[in-house]
């Protein structure tokens, strides 16, 4: 494609013509494409429908410490789900307490019990100061942000850059300002931009000099495993570095089985210092007798190991690097050279980040929609959904089908390039 911002207003109402007879035949088509979401795709879903079929009724359903998973008890989990997840999270099984079937809810519940309880025995509880920001990496996840709003926790917009969070803004933050409690992390092909922290990146987080002495870092490890070729990336693990620099409270891990078994019926678990976990299981003690240990032995006896997760994870990528590589492709074939949209390519995780021009992602989300094209919603990806640009789409291609895709992403291109257009004639500056 032709660089649009050198072409002429005459050239590019030429253009603007030719796209909006194709954009008015998708519209005759009433059109339904949800691309919304990072949802697994029913193919994905069928990759464990064997764990449905693994658990008898004459079967014994203990766990490895005799416990009988039918009844209450196991407040944290049963020991060989803590063995799993501390494989996957690189730390000790005492590091470990096992959720119930979403990371989403512990991390919210943990936030909560910080508000409420303190971040230890004889910390001032969050909730008792007039002010709590939280340090919010964006483009970030829009859930974490709406959990900052829902308690009023203050969010503070930190630049990601190609290897994570700009650290000289939060060092500068962090050191300065003793209400800035909290930092939102999704350290591996972080949601949306695919991005993997550096190593640096997470020396400088966990050795940062804080003026609150009770920082805490959330770390959603949420695509740990969710590799979509052969040379994955690696993230230096957070939990041992804040160990080594003295700082062994300072993070809070999650992760879950949401995208590897099923979304909504799968495992979830929580790593960090025994003493921040002693701390926190005293309060979970209070909200349940037990967690879901059926689903949890289900979910061991069907993995077994890292190993065998590692295989199920490379035949969920067979199934979405196809789709992943037919949105690059179309992106490349439509809007590379334009100098109108820029976009990463990530090697994992569930999500495109599609950078417009400034002022134009709100009104190419609109446009989509009305040819039927549903996506996350411009803005969602900044804390309070307000961003500061306008001009961040986050793309999941998960759930589509491949021709659903193609038809989707045909149209976002479209919807771009003439809300682009627009803008660069209004401007005046292509004569
Ligand atoms: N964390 C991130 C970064 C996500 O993208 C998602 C889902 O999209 C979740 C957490 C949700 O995890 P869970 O299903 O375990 O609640």
């Amino acid at each position: 494609m032709n660089d649009l911002i050198t072409l002429s207003a005459v050239e590019l109402n030429g253009l603007y013509v030719n796209l909006q007879e194709k954009y008015e035949g998708y519209i005759t088509q009433k059109l339904k494409l949800d691309m919304s979401r990072g949802k697994p795709s029913p193919e994905q879903l069928d990759l464990s429908m064997g764990m449905l079929d693994l658990l008898k009724s004459d079967d014994n359903l203990k766990s490895a410490d005799g416990m009988d998973c039918r009844n209450y008890g196991g407040l944290d989990g049963i020991p060989e789900a803590k063995e799993l997840f501390a494989h996957i999270l690189e730390v000790s099984p005492k590091e470990v307490i096992i959720g119930g079937s979403s990371s989403l809810s512990m991390m919210h519940d943990t936030v909560l019990r910080l508000l409420l309880h303190g971040a230890g025995e004889n910390e001032i509880p969050w909730g008792k100061l007039p002010t709590v920001k939280f340090l919010c990496p964006s483009p970030g996840y829009d859930r974490h942000f709406a959990i900052c709003e829902q308690f009023n926790i203050e969010m503070v917009i930190i630049n990601m850059l190609k290897d994570g969070p700009d650290m000289e803004q939060v060092e500068k933050l962090v050191s300065e300002d003793e209400s800035i409690k909290g930092m939102w992390c999704v350290p591996k092909y972080s949601n949306p931009d695919g991005i993997t922290y550096s190593d640096e990146v997470v020396d400088r987080l966990a050795s940062m000099k804080t003026k609150a002495r009770d920082f805490r870092i959330i770390w959603d490890d949420a695509y740990t495993l969710h590799h979509l070729n052969n040379t994955p990336d690696k993230l230096k693990n957070m939990l041992a570095t804040c160990k080594a620099a003295g700082n062994p409270d300072r993070v809070l891990m999650f992760t879950s089985t949401s995208k590897i078994s099923f979304s909504g019926s799968g495992v979830a678990a929580m790593s960090a210092s025994e003493n921040n976990l002693n701390f926190f299981r005293k309060q979970m003690a209070i909200q349940s007798i037990g967690p879901d240990k059926i689903n949890q032995l289900r979910h061991v006896r069907f993995f077994k190991n890292l190993d065998v997760i590692q295989e199920h994870m490379k035949k969920h990528a067979a199934i979405i690097k196809p789709k992943f590589d037919v949105v690059l492709d179309i992106l490349d074939t439509e809007l590379s050279g334009t100098q109108i949209a820029s976009w990463n390519k990530p090697n994992g995780g569930y999500f495109i980040s599609l950078n417009t021009l400034d002022n134009c992602a709100k009104a190419v989300v609109s446009m989509a929609a009305e040819a039927g094209v549903t996506l996350t919603k411009a803005g969602a990806t900044f804390p309070y959904g307000r961003d500061p640009h306008d001009k961040n789409i986050r793309i999941a291609p998960s759930y589509p089908s491949l021709t659903e895709l193609r038809t989707a992403i045909e149209i976002l291109c479209l919807c771009v390039q003439m809300v682009s257009i627009k803008k660069l004639l209004a401007e005046g500056n292509n004569n």
